[in-house]
Order: structure tokens, then C-alpha cells, then sequence
């Protein structure tokens, strides 16, 4: 501090002693900038500027040291004074330094006064810098106390006192988070550290090992407050250890991490479970399939997988709603759960597709006891909003490692299983065979190829008639679609239709049909070309699609087509799917006018009883019952039974598959009024029947008549 050019402010009426008090300091390598003041005013003026120390004279003709000290001391600060007196006795220098000067020097004995000044300088640096520590000292205390009582948390101390740890210090976060007040806490005989910890009894020790081994610890934890809530702790703590390296106490800090945790503990969960029904999901699912796999392998042994797959879910929530639809797979993975064994994972692996994985041996003919019982259950009718539904499934197996010893072909085979107790009829289940991946194989080229068809508009509509039995008369035309694969090559629906319903791709072929079957309808009422009425066919996809009543109404509009030339046809197993739905879209097709065909009845349930329930206007009986008539004596009676019921409902009989004059002369005197075949006519392009539509009836194929016909009359009259 002494390189720097010193401000010395002497009080001194002689300028001479001044100017010797100014040698002698300069003499001793002091830098020194010397202002001189004799009078009160000037000196309070001076000390206004810059000063580091003061040497005064004692007394003076207008002003002394007593005064000048006094008023340096007045203004605070800390700069030395030191008295430079010729007379000043030994009583007046005791004075002046209980007064509070630093020291005193006389005139005669300058040669102290250097060192005087740098002891006092020194002094009041060592001062200063002291005063500036402890305001450091305070303000650092201040803050820490700021933070500590309001930090979201608590800061504690803790003393060990033999195998207990107390509380010595608690900051005011203690409240919040344990719900105990400080002197609760803090104090001898105040809470032990064990009495907050929540869970696993060895904490506390575990805790301690870290301490003594470590020196600190970061753990969450949870803790016990004191209206028995359970929260979780992030825990952060540090030893203050003895001289002999015990550790004799704890400071540390706990924070409340509940809200983290739970959201955490719920994040962990959705990662893991199905929302909907609190099965394992897909993915927890596949890590599991793998491990038992992995498993099995290594004890020689197997696994099974099943996978289930609802047979109508999407009617139910088409008809019913997704509400519903959800109710139905929660009750589903209940029942799933209730009927599996311990250790099975049982997952759903979206939508209606469920899967259990039976980690334990078993041999097949355990296994195919077992699944029908899964099957049963399912089929229970279940309760969903005051409403009975019944749900069944299609479950495929796979059992590993001999059908796929990787998590993938696993899974793809089990799916073709699936696939394949689908193809059975459903609510069934089947082993995978090999056999089976070609066929899934081809279900995806098909289900392109439809699509495929549609966006090329490759399908059409052939139209087959239905005539009066007594006279051949035309009555009406079904609708067939067709699908024209090549220029020359014509696929008839009962070749892709099936797949088109496995694949969904129906619906849209059947609204496609919808505005087709409508438009043709137009183009011969235009033309004034006489047809009766066109019938076409719905899937029961297409008929359980929400949208299709509007459609109809559509295309009903657009085309201008009177409703009462239109039919639509739905087989019984259609119906039958979904009582309630199916009478509710019944009805309103009713309403509109349009006439409702049971088509191939018979094949079904063919109870007639349900038949009163629903506003159906005529029935088809299937080809099948027609085929052997009049040879097969049970097929004519199955037959006559329903011409007679049908009679009694006033419901009208179409006989369908006609191919020769018996069956039609039977069927004529069994009281059957329609009838539909090759015998009559081919299904064949709207161009074609133009022709015979105009004729209005039927002329019977002479090669099909020679069968029967003794006259062999070529084209001749239907005879009865
Ligand atoms: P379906 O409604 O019972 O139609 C009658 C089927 O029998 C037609 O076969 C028809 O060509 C055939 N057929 C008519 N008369 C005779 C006969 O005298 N002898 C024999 N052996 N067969 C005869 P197609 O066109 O192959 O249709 C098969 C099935 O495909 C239809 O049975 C119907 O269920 C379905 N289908 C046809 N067109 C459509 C459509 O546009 N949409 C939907 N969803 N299904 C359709
Ligand atoms: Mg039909
Ligand atoms: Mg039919």
C-alpha cells in the first residue's frame, strides 16, 4: 500500500513544520501528497477530499488536536490521527490518545513519525480489511438464513447420540414437509432420524456405511410426516466427522419429490399396461414372449402362445358405440385373467387382439382342453349399459420354440392360426400349420388386388332375373358383381367375395354396388325399359356400417329411383350377428320402402321364429336345399316346412339355383312363387337383359328342358 502516493492532511499553523513533517516522510521512501489546514472550516473542508491519515499539531492559535480528532471521529471512517506536538507533556499526550488519537510524536524526535504513519496506515488497512470479512460474513449468514427458512424443503443437522441420530438444527421447510414444528423436531429428547423413515428397516444403516465410507449421500427415500401421509425424499446429506474419522454429525437436505414420483410411478406404468383394460401392452408383452423363449430353449422345453382375436367387436361398436366396445374388452381381459393360471401373461395387443403367453410345458392335448374353456368363457353373455351382448373369438396357437423361435415368427404364426379358426367359423380355435402362412400370404396380395380393382374400377354388375314360376314372367333382378381380372376374364363374386369380407374390403365393393345397381336402375327407367325391381346383396360389414342407411338414402336421391325398386338382400347369418342393431337398420330400410330378402335361408340358424321380429319381406332358399329336389326326400320336406311357415307369415318364397324343369315343377305345386336359376336365365351384363326385359318373361333353355322334357319340345311351354 505504501507505492501509492499517500494523502496527508496536516493541521499545523507553522508551514515550516510542515515542510520538515513532509522531509522526514519522504526521507523515509513515503510517496506523499501533503495538503495543510489551520482553521476549523478549512480542515472540514479538506477532509471532504481523499485522506489517509491526519497529523495534527496540539494546539494552535485558532484550533487544536482535541477539536480536530473530535471531528474526524464524528465523521466516522477509520483514518489515523496522529498528534505532532513540540510541547505537548506526557499527561496531554495520554489525553489525546484516550480521546482517541493513534499515536503522538514529537517535533523534537521526528524521526518516529514515518514509521508511526506506516504502522497507523498499516493498521487501518488490517481494520478495514477485518470489517470487510465479517460484512462479507454477515451478508453470506443473512443469505444462507433466507435461503435455508424458505427453501421448498428442509436443511437439518443431525447429532449422533450412540445409535440414534437428533435433531439439532431444523430449518422452517420441517413443517411443510414432515407436518412436525421445529421444537418438535429439534432438541434432546426431539425426534430420531428413524422415526421419519418410511420402508425398508436397514436404511439407516445403509446410510450411515455411505457416510462413514463416503462422506456424503444422495438417496431417495420415502418418510413417515406426522398426520401419517407417506411422502417421497430426495435426501441429500454430509458427515462432519471426528478427529478420529467418526462421523459425529449429518448435515444435509431434504426435499419433497412426491408429485415427481407419482407422475414418474404413473409414466412407468402407462409404459408398461394397456390403459383401457390394465393388461400387460404390446411391448412389455414381446420382451416377455423373448425371455420365455430364451427360457424354454435352454431347458429344452416349450411355450405357448395364443392369440385371440374377437369375432364382431367392430359391429359391437359400430352399433352400440365405443363406449361399449371399451366395456366390452375391460370385461374381456377380466374374464381372460380370471381363467388363466399363475405365471401366464396375458396382454392385449390392441384393439380387439389379445394374447397369453403359457410359459410351462405342456403337451398339445393339454393344451386343446384348455383353450375351449378360454373359448367359453369369452362367450358368456356379458352385461355392457343395461344391454346383453355376446362375443366370441378365434384363437390361434403357436407353440415355441417348434413354430418360430424368434418373437416376430412367433407372432406371425400364431396370427395365421388365428386366421385360420376364423376361416373355421369363427369362435374356434386352430394349431398353426405351416400350411397356413401361404394362405395369410395370399390374403395380402388379395386384399391389394381388391383394392387395386376398385381404384381401376374393374368390377361390374351382372344381373340375374327372378320370374314367376306359373308363367316365367320377370319379376325382379339380383345384382351379381363380377370382376373383370382381364379383357376375357370374368371372376364371379363367389371366388373373391369371401376374401373381400375377410379383408374388409367389402363395404366398399357393396357401397360401389349401391350407387351402380341405383344409377342402372335410373338408365332403365329413362330408357323405359321395365325391370321390376333390382335386389342387391350386403355384407354383413357393409349392412353393420353406421353410414349405410344415409347411403342408400343417397344414392336413392341422387338417382331419382323409386325405393319401391329396390331390394336388398342379407343373409341369415347377418342378422343374426347383432339382434338390436340389425332390427333398428331394418326398420329404417323398411321404412324408406325398400324390400328386405332373406338370402340363402336355410344355411343359417333358420329359425323362423325371428322372422316375425324383423319386417322381412321375402326369403331365398339356399341352392343347396334346391340341388336335389325332387330326388332328396329330406330336402323336399326341409322345403315344403318353409313354404308352409312362410305362408302363415305372409312372407314370399324365392326359390334360387334352379337349373332344371323338375325342381321347377315342384317347387311350382309346393306352393314356391318365385324362383331364380340357369334355368330361367344366366346372371349376364345390363345390355343383355335389355332384350329380355323388354320380352318380360323368360324363355327356358332348350338344352336344360331336353333333360326333362318327353316331348322334347325345344323352348316349349312350361309345363306343371
Ligand atoms: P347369392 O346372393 O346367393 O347369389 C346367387 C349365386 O348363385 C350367384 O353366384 C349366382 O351366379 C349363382 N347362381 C344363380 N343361379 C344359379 C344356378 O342355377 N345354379 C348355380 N349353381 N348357381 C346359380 P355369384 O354371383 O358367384 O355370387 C355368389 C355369392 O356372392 C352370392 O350369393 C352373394 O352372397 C355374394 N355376392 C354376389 N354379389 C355380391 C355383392 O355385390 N355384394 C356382396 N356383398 N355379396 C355379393
Ligand atoms: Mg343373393
Ligand atoms: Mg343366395
Amino acid at each position: 500500500m505504501f507505492d501509492r502516493l499517500l494523502n496527508v492532511l496536516f493541521v499545523e499553523d507553522s508551514v515550516a513544520d510542515t515542510e520538515i513533517g513532509l522531509l522526514s516522510l519522504e526521507a523515509s521512501g513515503l510517496k506523499v501528497l501533503v495538503r495543510r489546514v489551520e482553521t476549523e472550516s478549512d480542515y472540514l473542508l479538506a477532509l471532504r477530499d481523499p485522506t489517509d491519515i491526519v497529523l495534527s499539531d496540539h494546539s494552535m492559535p485558532a484550533f487544536d488536536a482535541k477539536r480536530a480528532l473530535k471531528l474526524l471521529r464524528e465523521q466516522g471512517g477509520d483514518i489515523p490521527f496522529i498528534v505532532v506536538s513540540g510541547r505537548i507533556g506526557e499527561s496531554a499526550a495520554v489525553d489525546m490518545m484516550k480521546a482517541g488519537a493513534n499515536d503522538y510524536v514529537r517535533k523534537d524526535n521526528l524521526e518516529r513519525l514515518a514509521p508511526a504513519v506506516r504502522r497507523e496506515l498499516g493498521e487501518a488497512e488490517n481494520r478495514r480489511r477485518a470489517r470487510l470479512t465479517s460484512d462479507k460474513l454477515q451478508q453470506q449468514e443473512q443469505t444462507l438464513d433466507t435461503l435455508m427458512h424458505n427453501l421448498p424443503g428442509m436443511v437439518y443437522r443431525l447429532r449422533r447420540a450412540g445409535t440414534a441420530w437428533h435433531f439439532d438444527f431444523a430449518s422452517d421447510g420441517c413443517k411443510d414437509l414432515t407436518g412436525y414444528d421445529q421444537e418438535m423436531l429439534v432438541g434432546g429428547d426431539g425426534l430420531d432420524l428413524t422415526k421419519l423413515l418410511y420402508g425398508d428397516a436397514g436404511q439407516q444403516d445403509e446410510l450411515l456405511r455411505q457416510l462413514e465410507a463416503e462422506g456424503q449421500f444422495t438417496v431417495e427415500h420415502q418418510i413417515l410426516c406426522s398426520n401419517g401421509d407417506v411422502k417421497w425424499i430426495w435426501h441429500r446429506g454430509a458427515a462432519v466427522k471426528g478427529p478420529a474419522g467418526q462421523v459425529l454429525y449429518v448435515e444435509g437436505f431434504l426435499a419433497d419429490i412426491t408429485a415427481q414420483k407419482m407422475g414418474q410411478t404413473k409414466l412407468d406404468y402407462l409404459a408398461h399396461h394397456d390403459v383401457l383394460t390394465g393388461l400387460s401392452n404390446r411391448t412389455v408383452f414381446e420382451e416377455e414372449l423373448a425371455r420365455s423363449l430364451e427360457r424354454v430353449k435352454r431347458h429344452f422345453e416349450s411355450g405357448t402362445l395364443l392369440f385371440i382375436d374377437l369375432d364382431n367387436f367392430k359391429e359391437i361398436n359400430d352399433s352400440w358405440g365405443h363406449q361399449s366396445g371399451d366395456a366390452v374388452l375391460r370385461i374381456i381381459a377380466g374374464r381372460l385373467t380370471a381363467c388363466s393360471r399363475k405365471g401366464d401373461i396375458i396382454a392385449r395387443l390392441g384393439g380387439d387382439e389379445f394374447a397369453i403367453v403359457m410359459d410351462d410345458d405342456q403337451r398339445t392335448e393339454d393344451i386343446a382342453r384348455n383353450v375351449p374353456r378360454i373359448l367359453e368363457e369369452i362367450v358368456r353373455p356379458l352385461k355392457v349399459q343395461g344391454r346383453e351382448i355376446t362375443v366370441s373369438a378365434s384363437i390361434g396357437i403357436a407353440v415355441y420354440p417348434a413354430n418360430g423361435d424368434d418373437v416376430t415368427t412367433l407372432l406371425r404364426n400364431a396370427d395365421a392360426a388365428m386366421y385360420a379358426a376364423k376361416q373355421a367359423g369363427r369362435n374356434t380355435f386352430r394349431f398353426f400349420a405351416k400350411k397356413m402362412n401361404e394362405r395369410a400370404k395370399s390374403m395380402v396380395v388379395m386384399r391389394n388386388a381388391l383394392h387395386n380393382a376398385l381404384r381401376r374400377e374393374e368390377f361390374e354388375l351382372h344381373y340375374q332375373p327372378e320370374v314367376r314360376l306359373s308363367d316365367r314372367s320377370i319379376l325382379g333382378l339380383e345384382a351379381l358383381v363380377r370382376w373383370k381380372r382381364a379383357p376375357d376374364r370374368l371372376m364371379t363374386a363367389e371366388h373373391f367375395i369371401p376374401f373381400a369380407e375377410d379383408t374388409g374390403v367389402v363395404t366398399a365393393i357393396d357401397h360401389w354396388v349401391m350407387r351402380s345397381v341405383c344409377m342402372q336402375a335410373r338408365d332403365w327407367n329413362d330408357a323405359g325399359v321395365p325391370f321390376g325391381r333390382i335386389a342387391m346383396n350386403l355384407s354383413a360389414h357393409a349392412f353393420y356400417d353406421p353410414k349405410v342407411v344415409g347411403l342408400l338414402e343417397t344414392c336413392i336421391n341422387e338417382s331419382g329411383v323409386d325405393p319401391g325398386q329396390l331390394e336388398i338382400e342379407i343373409t341369415e347369418t347377418t342378422l343374426m350377428q347383432d339382434m338390436i342393431a340389425t332390427r333398428v337398420t331394418l326398420e329404417k330400410i323398411a321404412d324408406m320402402g325398400v324390400t328386405l330378402t332373406l338370402d340363402d335361408f336355410g344355411t343359417g340358424y333358420s329359425s323362423l321364429n325371428y322372422l316375425r321380429r324383423f319386417p322381412i319381406d321375402r326369403l331365398k332358399i339356399d341352392r343347396d336345399f334346391i340341388k336335389e329336389i325332387p330326388w332328396d326326400e329330406e330336402d323336399v320336406q326341409i322345403c315344403r316346412a318353409i313354404l308352409a311357415l312362410a305362408t302363415s307369415l305372409r312372407i314370399e318364397v324365392v326359390a334360387e339355383g334352379i337349373e332344371d324343369q323338375e325342381q321347377a315343377v315342384f317347387l311350382h305345386h309346393a306352393g314356391c312363387g318365385t324362383g331364380q336359376g340357369y334355368l330361367f336365365a344366366m346372371p349376364q351384363s345390363a345390355e343383355d337383359c335389355v332384350e329380355l326385359l323388354r320380352e318380360g318373361h323368360c324363355t327356358i333353355d332348350p338344352s336344360r328342358v331336353a333333360k326333362t322334357d318327353e316331348d322334347g319340345v325345344p323352348g316349349g311351354q312350361f309345363r306343371l
